[in-house]
């Protein structure tokens, strides 16, 4: 049945966000950025604990525990913290807040693709900016006028991370704008963004969960920035949803936290398969941008990545592929654990015999 035109008019269709897939059955994983190893051991401690007679109650629509421990683990006040149900959310309400001009936002025309859903959700209007040949951003295309910027560091699914002179030459040049950094994979790259909130009152940074600290199921991101922005960004969130974040994501967050070893012990895991990665990569004969997160986007001169993508996936090896466009011939790799990645060389140098 197909909606009569009377009605369509008035309906607000949208094309949606593709994400990676989920397949239930046991696959080796190396799709969508998740990290391989557990959260922190007190996650599970707080989730045979929950008294779930609490469940009977609506959550603390301020989350105020985990606003705290975020606060605490950079060491600014609450005020300057919101959290949200993963960092699509927190970035989802960021677009609506703050992107709320007639001039157009500006963001990279390869970067996260959840940017233009939200955008043309919004009805925000924006603006591209090509990457340069080796997928680098370009400083100068957002120094034009524009209604706000939001860009990746690390750049997805580029990989590629750019220094903190870079994030502030883009702030210097943008005092009237408000310039969100999206630091989802900052963890495996090097200094994050969040230095620089005190001295930039257009700043907010914004980082998630799901990548570092192994929890993407749970769903839970945040934004850092001063307190008059993150004050507007709590008025709209509780303007469209108060309760977003569920008690036991809240309790868990807080764990997760709390562990900064186990943490800082799980990047450098990542960071070093994923350097023992380029190296296997780079003998199989892939070339690719240096990576400076958990996954790696890469290609190979002689082999289609299409038909890669698929021979892969019918051994149960699941990596991302976009079909055509200047990134068609990419996959992106996500960094597993070593035996993961072992079986996905062991693969490909079979593969590449025949
Ligand atoms: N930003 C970027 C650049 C991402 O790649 C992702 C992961 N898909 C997100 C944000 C959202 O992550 P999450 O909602 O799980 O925090």
């Amino acid at each position: 049945m197909t909606i009569r035109p009377e009605l369509l008019k008035n309906i607000r269709t949208t094309e949606p966000y593709v994400p990676g897939e989920q397949p239930q059955e046991k696959v080796i994983k190396l799709n969508t950025n998740e990290n391989p190893y557990p959260p922190a051991p007190g996650v599970e401690k707080v989730l045979r604990t929950m008294d779930t007679d609490r469940f009977r109650l609506y959550p603390d629509p301020t989350a105020g525990q985990l606003v705290h421990a975020l606060a605490e683990f950079y060491g600014v006040d609450d005020s300057r913290v919101f959290v949200g149900v993963g960092s699509d959310d927190v970035l989802s309400m960021c677009f609506l807040t703050f992107f709320n001009s007639e001039k157009p936002v500006l963001f990279p025309d390869i970067t996260y693709s959840f940017y233009k859903v939200w955008a043309q959700l919004y009805r925000i209007p924006y603006i591209c900016p090509g990457l340069d040949e080796e997928f680098r951003i370009v400083r100068e295309d957002y120094y034009q006028e524009n209604g706000g910027i939001i860009f990746p560091n690390p750049n997805a699914p580029t990989a590629i991370y750019e220094e903190l002179d870079f994030v502030e030459d883009i702030l210097r040049h943008n005092p009237s704008s408000i310039v969100i950094v999206d630091e989802a994979y900052v963890d495996f790259a090097g200094k994050s963004a969040m230095e620089l909130i005190s001295e930039y009152d257009n700043l907010i940074v914004v980082q998630t969960f799901s990548k570092a600290r192994s929890m993407a199921g749970m769903r839970i991101g945040y934004a850092v920035s001063n307190p008059e922005l993150i004050r507007c960004l709590n008025d709209v969130k509780y303007s469209f949803n108060s309760y977003t974040m569920n008690q036991t994501a809240i309790r868990c967050g807080v764990e997760a936290v709390k562990d900064k070893e186990y943490f800082e012990a799980g990047v450098r895991k990542i960071v070093e398969t994923r350097e023992w990665a380029k190296k296997e990569l780079a003998e199989l004969g892939f070339v690719f941008p240096d990576s400076k997160a958990n996954f790696i986007f890469a290609r190979h001169p002689e082999y289609d990545a299409g038909v890669l993508f698929r021979a892969l996936k019918e051994n149960k090896i699941y990596v991302r592929h976009w079909d055509g466009g200047r990134i068609g011939q990419y996959l992106r790799i996500t960094v597993g654990t070593p035996e993961e990645m072992k079986t996905l060389f062991d693969f490909l140098s079979e593969y590449m015999k025949k």
